[in-house]
């Protein structure tokens, strides 16, 4: 389904508020899932290849444990560190995000800002978790600010990454992951 099939002479704005209206439509109609939260750059299955990456100490385990909580939740998520041209890595960088998906033709890359974890999280290995956790969520068709309160999707930008439920998808995550794979 292609809810921005119209007419691409419409203006931008337009055309987004059209196709929210359709997928509202949708919702009363069939009882689609919401389309507001979809993200139409997730990489095709629950499988995700990653490479082994290798960090210290407290981004080792966060990052394995962001792996382990998608892993745990009763989806099609199946995050493997073992190759196959997707990349998770780790490093410093002056951007003001914390975490960033990339997804390029047949592959995806997750970044996670060192620099910005360090001087905006309390609790940092929670705050690695929960931004991996985040980004993967991409992967998985999930978009940012779906309409839920800050608590209840690891896709909000105002949850609390320094919190431990912050760390696994909530349900609402894991009924959207459904939706979508
Ligand atoms: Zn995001």
């Amino acid at each position: 389904m292609n809810l921005f099939s119209l007419s691409n002479r419409r203006p931008r704005l337009k055309r987004a508020f059209l196709a929210v209206l359709a997928a509202g439509g949708l919702v009363l109609g069939t009882a689609l899932p919401a389309q507001a939260t979809y993200y139409s750059g997730g990489f095709g299955t629950g499988l995700l290849n990653i490479n082994n990456y290798s960090y210290n100490t407290t981004y080792q385990p966060a990052m394995n444990l962001a792996v382990a909580n998608w892993n745990a939740t009763p989806t099609p998520a199946d995050i493997q560190k073992i190759g196959g041209g997707n990349v998770v890595a780790a490093g410093a960088n002056s951007a003001s995000w914390y975490g960033y998906y990339t997804r390029y033709s047949t592959s995806f890359r997750i970044d996670l800002n060192a620099t910005k974890i360090s001087s905006s999280c309390s609790n940092a290995s929670n705050c690695i978790t929960a931004v991996l956790v985040h980004e993967f969520g991409h992967a998985f068709y999930n978009a940012d600010q779906p309409p839920v309160c800050s608590s209840c999707s690891i896709m909000r930008e105002d949850r609390d990454r320094n919190s431990t439920i912050m760390r696994s998808p909530r349900t609402y995550d894991i009924n959207e992951t459904n939706n979508y794979l």
